[in-house]
């Protein structure tokens, strides 16, 4: 049976009746290619004068399309471009547009740019794969993506909802230029759901405290918690945006902290014994990742790797103390009473103030002496049941998006459409006005 071509073409492409199949075609090994234009309802009028227009001249717009049959597939969209038929009018020549069809500017077809937002932005695909499942250029998606996405972000008014424990983060955004010079900038993030709020450049206290205070009163008034890591600048944004809301500092600063003090004692004592940089063979080096894990991860093989190497690389013990002092200090979050917590938190301090302790450990019980409130407000505030876990999972989905930009605002809408939970309802009913 013989079946108007261009019949199924019309129902395939999908794009209303104001859209007109001219036909398609193909080379074998090329993407599949259809013609289109729009139907035309009347005259056209000059928008300056509004004598009758005439088309000028008709140029091709090549589109990418969704895959049609498993094989790519184009778009060829024959414009009209119209001209005043009154030579005096002075009005430059108009391009026609077509909501169904493209934004302007764009490359990719409505439904195409819409499929390639939410392959990258939602479900975290990156814009090369999708590129070669469309078979088009890696730009033409990345430009769909961040121009849907912004679009998205935009009309998604509801998407920040009340928090009740508000943190600020730094996170590494990109390396820049011939030193690869780290570039900071600020995730904003409600901490009880583990959302990403936003992102803001710097991480300093006026980028956090700008936005902050750019939020609506009443929401800024719903806030009880800010929760920080052990950072001057970030303890300087919610004195001075949110003074009501009590500091917290969040068990997985006070751990990464113990973490990098570990670190540092395990080098220095590394270069004191052998006299150089950890190399692959000298056992701090090996001993390094079961160090920082956290002791209840360790199973008995492990456990007794990690006795050996300090056996064999601590002569003084002062990593096997440092180590100590970091397991001890996590073990604050197994307490759950508030008082408790604080006692066994200053003891802990002033036996790791001794003087006859490495310095790494001095200087950790500095620092939990100077942020002693804020690391207790932690057992009063339990932001919510697994607010560590929930923001630990975020910052993987954020560095999973992370590296690669070099453009702060297609950063930000990345890692927003990935860990910023839009309402991706809302994909369907907008239209970005330019892509690009
Ligand atoms: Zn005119």
């Amino acid at each position: 049976m013989e079946t108007d071509p261009t019949r199924v073409c019309e129902l395939l492409v999908g794009l209303g009746p104001g859209v007109e199949i001219l036909g398609a075609m193909g080379q074998p090994n090329g993407p599949l290619v259809v013609w289109v234009q729009t139907r035309l309802d009347g005259p056209v009028a000059c928008p300056a004068c509004g004598v009758i227009a005439q088309v000028k001249d008709r140029p091709k717009v090549e589109l990418v399309d969704l895959c049609s049959f498993g094989r790519p597939a184009r778009l060829m969209w024959r414009k009209r471009r119209w001209q005043c038929r009154d030579r005096d009018c002075g009005a430059g020549s108009l391009t026609e547009h077509h909501p169904a069809i493209a934004p302007p500017r764009a490359g990719m077809t409505v439904r195409a740019g819409r499929w390639c937002c939410e392959q990258v932005g939602r479900h975290g695909r990156t814009v090369a794969e999708v590129a070669r499942t469309l078979g088009c250029d890696w730009h033409t998606v990345n430009d769909a993506v961040i121009g849907w996405g912004t679009a998205l972000l935009a009309a998604d008014a509801a998407r920040i909802g009340p928090v009740a424990a508000l943190g600020l983060d730094e996170t590494l955004f990109c390396r820049q230029g011939k030193w690869r010079t780290q570039v900071w900038c600020t995730s904003v993030v409600d901490v009880g759901s583990g959302q990403l709020l936003d992102v803001v450049e710097g991480r300093n206290a006026a980028a956090a405290s700008e936005w902050i205070d750019a939020r609506p009163a009443a929401w800024r008034a719903g806030i009880d918690w800010g929760v920080l890591d052990m950072s001057g600048p970030y303890r300087k944004t919610f004195t001075d945006s949110l003074p009501d809301a009590v500091q917290v500092v969040d068990p997985f600063h006070v751990s990464k902290h113990a973490n990098k003090m570990l670190d540092e004692c395990r080098r220095r004592v590394q270069n004191e014994t052998l006299g150089h940089r950890g190399h692959k063979d000298d056992p701090l080096y090996r001993v390094r990742r079961l160090l920082t894990k956290g002791h209840e991860r360790l199973d008995e093989r492990g456990e007794a790797k990690l006795m050996s190497l300090l056996e064999a690389g601590d002569p003084r013990g002062e990593v096997r103390m440092t180590w100590h002092a970091k397991e001890t200090v996590r073990t604050l979050y197994g307490i759950a009473d508030p008082d408790d917590a604080a006692e066994f938190l200053d003891e802990l301090v002033a036996d790791m103030a001794d003087p006859d302790m490495p310095p790494e450990v001095q200087s950790l019980a500095g620092t939990l002496r100077r942020w002693r409130n804020q690391i207790l407000a932690w057992h009063t505030a339990r932001v919510s049941n697994g607010p560590t876990e929930a923001v630990n999972n975020l910052i993987k989905r954020i560095k999973r998006i992370g590296f690669g930009f070099r453009r702060f605002d297609h950063y930000r809408i990345r890692v927003l459409l990935y860990a910023g939970r839009p309402n991706w309802d809302l994909l369907t009913t907008i239209n970005p006005a330019e892509i690009r």
